[in-house]
């Protein structure tokens, strides 16, 4: 029989999270579904009830606390861990009025990225409703999205490293594409994989933080919209192929799941939480000698 694997999914109460956990499921896998609130995490468990190899585990990936407890947890009971989803998100904004303007926004920035950064068109969205970018919303982002999954990943690497085929899956985003990054240092930082190290990547992440409280987005040419989502996908991205280079032996990959209806975009875009789940399950079963260190597109390999 195959070895029995375990995978451990953040940010899995909901969304693409919760059917990654069941995909990864159904497939047999002892899935550890993680969520930083309890109530919230039983009710997804309970949704999965039909599996017995679902297990719910509390986990705030900004809270180092938590995320020890969450290694004690899987060290104590399992032993290992096979395959590690990175999927906690937020996305760094707020919106008031019509919340139809997140999903123009988003739509403008996937046309650019796929136009290569070729085309600038002034941008005037249509539904009546403003992106609200506050300095908290900013700070929680970065720390979820970047800083959170690097802290789990850090804190489970010597479980991670007990598997004969260790896989992290970063859940990641268009958005971060350095297509989509118009501030100089960051954009050279982070696409530069000669002399690249974790240091460097949180310099940027921590110029942007400082250039926000000092007012100077624009001046120092941060992203003008969804700017602390796309640093925070972006350093993830980067920190991405750094730990695939740290770690010859695991497949580490970052991935866009797709434009989806969920929480994070008030259910806008055209595919199912289902369907946006499937390329992260692709790769977190990479077979041997898969790909690692890349990002990715869906299914599609992108460059940084
Ligand atoms: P949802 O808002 O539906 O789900 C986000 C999940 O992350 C929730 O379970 C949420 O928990 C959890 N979460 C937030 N903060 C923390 C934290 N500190 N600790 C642990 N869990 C946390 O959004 P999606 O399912 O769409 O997002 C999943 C991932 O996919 C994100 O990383 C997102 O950036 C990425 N993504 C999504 C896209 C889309 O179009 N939907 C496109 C590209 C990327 P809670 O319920 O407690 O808030």
């Amino acid at each position: 029989a195959a070895k029995q694997r375990y995978a451990l999914i953040t940010g899995a109460n909901k969304g693409i999270g919760f059917q990654i956990c069941r995909q990864l499921a159904s497939r047999g896998m002892v899935v550890i579904l993680a969520a930083r609130d309890e109530k919230r995490g039983i009710e997804a468990r309970e949704k999965l009830k039909e599996f017995d190899n679902v297990v719910f585990q509390q986990l705030d990936v900004a809270d180092p606390a938590s995320v020890a407890a969450v290694f004690e947890f899987i060290k104590s009971t399992f032993g290992r861990l096979d395959i590690l989803v990175n999927n906690a998100g937020i996305r760094g904004v707020d919106v008031a009025g019509d919340v139809s303007v997140l999903e123009e926004y988003i739509v403008a920035d996937c046309a650019f990225f796929e136009a290569g950064g070729q085309v600038e068109e002034p941008f005037h969205p249509k539904a009546e409703g403003k992106l609200v970018e506050t300095l908290k919303n900013a700070e929680e982002c970065i720390e979820t999205n970047y800083y959170g999954a690097k802290r789990v990943t850090e804190a489970l690497i010597p479980l991670l490293q007990l598997s004969d085929s260790p896989r992290i899956v970063n859940v990641s985003s268009t958005l971060g594409s350095l297509v989509l990054q118009p501030n100089e240092v960051a954009k050279r930082v982070l696409s530069s994989k000669e002399g690249l190290t974790e240091e460097r990547v949180d310099e940027v992440v921590q110029e942007f933080i400082k250039d926000l409280k000092k007012g100077k987005v624009e001046e120092k040419q941060w992203p003008p919209h969804f700017a602390a989502y796309k640093v925070s996908k972006a350093a993830l991205n980067a920190y991405t192929w750094l730990a695939a280079q740290r770690h010859p032996r695991f497949l580490v990959n970052s991935v866009c799941p797709g434009f989806a209806r969920t929480d994070i975009t008030f259910n806008h875009g055209p595919l199912s939480e289902v369907e946006a789940a499937e390329a992260p399950v692709k790769m977190a079963l990479l077979p041997d000698g898969g790909p690692s260190g890349s990002f990715f597109h869906r299914l599609e390999a992108l460059s940084l």
